[in-house]
């Protein structure tokens, strides 16, 4: 185990990690260990694009360092870049139950949510961001890195001469819907002023009317954390133990997060009809994120629902100890027969790189970027109404080698477009142009940069 620390907080001014105070609470596997898994080609091109910006200092600002996809890649990208010789920061910005409120709002109403964002939700973000920007969270960072919509404000406040602010958009933003929505369009431009660039994870979600450089990197996982690496089967035999799963029936497994976006009720729907004629039993396994007040009410409303049904188990996860909760998702995930993830709206699911990474059959969702994860019948498959996804429960649970058949192509897939060492990279060479003047947003607006050979991921690609 190479962290230091399961638990990690962040310390009163928000650090979360920091190269520049010696604040270094948790380590990634050293770079030569990635090497048999990705190649010397990868690790040789992320030491290059890192010795051409050697000597910046880069700050990540986000909103929390516990659940979800955004922190669960930080811990992995950040000593890594660290290792590199970066001077690198994480931190965390704090704020009321209604700010967090106010900012999920937003997050639904960007994926295409119906509904306003209110003058009162307006105040409540403007006075938070405020806040936060009288803490003075930058410091002298070169380059400045925003994750999601709650910190976006921050740049408008606090960016200073000479230094690079890039936000990275991790949500499934759909630039027609914001078109739709003129004042969710005026509040959003109002503070993209202050950015340099912006970062996708797919093409289709690139908002190509504002004003800045725009570069496309994929989400990644990283194959050595603890909730990627090999499991003994010991390992994955007492996480099941200890919260009562009987290992002899097969499991379908969902991790998310308690979100009205993640399908949790298709899932639900599938199980039953599947399970009529063929025995099985539904794992779902979440935690509550700290930015995230919808989790308790979606969580009691699955737990009410299924409460008197004693094949499906709702798992709301400690996430106070990571280590342990990363390795218990990792146990669950590699414990399934098959892994479900048929959200309704989807950046992109890191869930399902982590099931397709374990060789596990997944059944995604046509939606966002899930079709760039998924090839339907190749690599995995999409949920197509919960009578023909039951169908689909029924053939991979009786035909146990075809879903490992997939799962191994999707494990291939994994390691192709989706591993660490690789994105990291795109990442500084996205910092370099955008900050050493290679992409200058003055001159270079509309520029639209992909580090990734999307042909390889469109639908009808070859992988
Ligand atoms: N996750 C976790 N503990 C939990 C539930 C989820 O570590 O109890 C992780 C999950 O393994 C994945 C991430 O949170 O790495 C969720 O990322 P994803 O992109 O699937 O969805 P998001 O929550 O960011 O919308």
């Amino acid at each position: 185990m190479r962290d230091r620390s399961a638990d990690i907080c962040p310390l009163q001014d928000g650090i979360v990690y920091s190269a520049r105070t010696g604040h270094r609470p948790f380590t990634c596997a050293p770079l030569e260990e990635y090497e048999p898994i990705v190649g010397q080609t990868a690790i040789d091109r992320l030491r290059r694009v890192a010795s051409d910006v050697e000597g910046l200092s880069l700050l990540e600002l986000n909103s929390s360092a516990k659940g979800g996809g955004v922190a669960e890649m930080l811990f992995s990208s950040i000593p890594m870049l660290d290792t590199l010789g970066l001077e690198i920061e994480w931190k965390t910005i704090n704020g009321s139950p209604q700010y967090f409120e106010a900012t999920k709002t937003l997050h639904n109403l960007l994926q295409g949510k119906r509904g306003a964002f209110t003058p009162a939700m307006e105040d409540v973000y403007v006075h938070s961001i405020e806040q936060c920007a009288s803490l003075r969270y930058n410091d002298d960072h070169d380059v400045v890195l925003v994750h999601d919509p709650q910190p976006f404000g921050l740049a408008h406040y606090l960016k200073s001469d000479g230094q690079s602010w890039l936000w990275r958009c991790h949500i499934d933003i759909d630039e027609e819907t914001i078109q739709r929505n003129p004042r969710l369009w005026e509040f959003m431009a109002r503070w993209s002023d202050g950015y340099d660039g912006a970062i996708f994870s797919a093409a289709h979600y690139v908002v190509a009317r504002w004003p800045m450089p725009k570069f496309i990197i994929p989400p990644f996982i990283d194959p050595l954390s603890e909730k990627n690496r090999e499991l003994t089967d010991d390992e994955v035999r007492a996480v099941l133990d200890k919260y009562g799963i009987d290992r002899q029936i097969p499991i379908i497994a969902q991790v998310s997060r308690f979100d009205p976006w993640k399908g949790l009720d298709r899932t639900i729907e599938s199980f039953r009809l599947a399970r009529k004629s063929t025995r099985c039993q539904l794992v779902i396994a979440g935690g509550l994120a700290a930015d995230d007040p919808e989790g308790g009410r979606i969580l009691n409303k699955i737990l009410n629902s299924t409460s008197d049904d004693e094949d499906i188990h709702v798992l709301n996860l400690p996430l106070d100890d990571r280590l342990t909760n990363w390795r218990e998702i990792n146990a669950l995930q590699r414990a399934a027969s098959v892994i479900m993830s048929p959200s309704t709206r989807e950046g992109f699911g890191l869930v399902i790189t982590e099931g397709l990474w374990k060789g596990k059959p997944v059944i995604g969702a046509d939606v966002g970027a899930i079709p760039l994860q998924i090839r339907n019948g190749v690599t995995g498959f999409f949920y197509g109404g919960a009578g023909n996804t039951a169908k689909r429960l029924e053939s991979l649970l009786a035909n146990p080698a075809f879903g490992r058949k997939v799962g191994e192509r999707g494990r291939e897939f994994v390691r192709q477009h989706f591993l660490l060492p690789d994105r990291v990279a795109d990442y500084l060479s996205a910092i370099r142009m955008a900050h050493r003047g290679a992409l200058a947003s003055s001159t270079c607006d509309d520029c639209i940069v992909s580090f990734h050979p999307w042909f390889k991921l469109s639908k009808r690609g070859r992988g």
